[in-house]
C-alpha cells in the first residue's frame, strides 16, 4: 500500500490583466476553480501513474462544504481509498486564492490551510493507521499540515520497513532540520528547495553533492524544471535530461505529479533510474495542460510514450 498523508486544497483561480490596487476594482478575464493541495495532487499522480489500480490510500481532511465533496469524489474516481480522509465539522476545506496577473505572468496566492490545519496524527492514530503494514509499502509527505515531524519522526522509530518519500515543500523554518531529513529514505526537492537546505547554490553537481554529505541516508532527487533532474543513491550520482516540450501551458503540478510517479514505479518494483525516467516523461505532460490534480495522465498514457 502507498499512503499519502497532506493537504487537500480547492484552488480559485481569477485571471486578470494586472492586479487591482488597494481599494480598487477591476474587471478580470476569467475564473476558474481547481482541485489542488499537495497531498491531493500526489495522491492522484501516484494512483493515475500505477500500473496496477486500488494500492494507495489518502490521510487527511476536508471540512464539511461542497469542496470537500468534490475532492473527496475526484479522489475515489482517480482509485484512491479515501477511508482516511475526515470530513470535519463546521471547518472549511483548505483553499488557496490565486490572482494571476496576465500582462506579467506572475501570482499570487493566499492559502487558508482551513480543515488541513488541524491535520495532527496522533501516537494512537500512526499505530492504528499502519497496524496492517507491510515491508515495502511506501509513505509520502510534504509540509502542508502541521502534524509532518511527527509523522516522520513515528515511522522512523516504529515502521523502520516502510519506504518515507518526503517533498519538503513548501519549506518550513522549523523543518529544516538535517535530523529530520535523515530519516527518510527518499527525499525529493526542487533546486531552490535544495539551495535553502544547504545554504549554497551553484552547479547541479556541487549542489547534489553538498546535500548528500549533510544527508547521507536518504536517496535524493533534485529537480531542475525544464533541464530535469539530478538524483543520487549510495555513491551513485545520476542525471535525466527533461523532455523538450515546446508548449508549456501551466507548469502547476510538475513537481506532485514528479513525486508520484516515481513512487508508484518504485513501488512497484522498478529500479530508481526508470523511476525517474519515467516520472519526467509524465511531468511533461501535466505542463501542457492547465491545472494540477485533472491534468495528469493515466500511466498507459505515460508508458507507451516509453
Ligand atoms: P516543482 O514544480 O516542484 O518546482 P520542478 O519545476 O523542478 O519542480 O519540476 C519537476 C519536474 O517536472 C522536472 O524534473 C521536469 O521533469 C518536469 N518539468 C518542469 N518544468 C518543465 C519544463 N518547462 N519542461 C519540461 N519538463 C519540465
Amino acid at each position: 500500500m502507498i499512503t499519502v498523508i497532506g493537504s487537500l486544497n480547492y484552488d480559485l483561480v481569477t485571471f486578470s490583466p494586472r492586479c487591482p490596487r488597494a481599494g480598487e476594482t477591476l474587471q478580470g478575464e476569467q475564473l476558474e476553480e481547481h482541485l489542488g493541495g499537495k497531498g491531493l495532487n500526489e495522491a492522484i499522480a501516484t494512483a493515475r501513474l500505477s500500473v496496477a489500480k486500488g494500492h494507495v490510500r489518502m490521510w487527511g481532511n476536508v471540512g464539511d462544504d461542497e469542496h470537500g465533496k468534490k475532492m473527496i469524489a475526484a479522489l475515489t474516481e482517480a482509485n484512491v481509498d479515501t477511508g482516511l480522509v475526515r470530513v470535519l465539522p463546521g471547518v472549511r476545506s483548505g483553499s488557496a486564492t490565486i490572482i494571476v496577473e496576465t500582462e506579467s505572468g506572475e501570482n499570487r496566492i493566499i492559502i487558508i490551510p482551513g480543515a488541513n490545519g488541524e491535520l495532527n496524527p496522533s501516537d494512537e492514530q500512526l499505530a492504528a493507521n499502519f497496524k496492517d503494514s507491510q515491508p515495502g509499502d511506501f509513505v509520502v509527505l510534504q509540509n502542508e499540515f502541521p502534524g509532518v515531524r511527527k509523522a516522520i519522526e513515528w515511522l522512523h522509530a516504529n515502521k523502520p520497513d516502510l519506504s518515507v518519500v518526503y517533498n519538503p515543500s513548501p519549506v518550513r523554518d522549523d523543518l529544516l532540520d538535517l535530523e529530520l531529513l535523515n530519516k527518510v529514505a527518499y527525499l525529493v526537492v526542487n533546486e531552490g528547495e535544495a539551495e535553502q537546505i544547504t545554504g549554497r547554490s551553484g552547479r547541479e553537481k556541487d549542489l547534489l553533492a553538498a546535500l548528500h554529505q549533510l544527508l547521507p541516508r536518504p536517496t535524493l532527487i533534485i529537480t531542475l524544471g525544464a533541464r530535469g533532474c539530478i538524483f543520487q543513491s549510495g555513491e551513485t550520482v545520476e542525471r535525466v535530461a527533461g523532455v523538450k516540450v515546446r508548449n508549456v501551458v501551466d507548469t502547476t503540478g510538475a513537481g506532485d505529479t514528479f513525486l508520484g510517479a516515481v513512487v508508484s514505479q518504485l513501488y512497484f518494483g522498478a529500479d530508481l533510474a526508470r523511476a525517474v525516467e519515467f516520472a519526467t516523461a509524465a511531468a511533461a505532460v501535466v505542463i501542457q495542460r492547465k491545472g494540477a490534480a485533472e491534468s495528469i495522465p493515466e500511466y498507459s498514457r505515460v508508458a507507451l510514450r516509453n
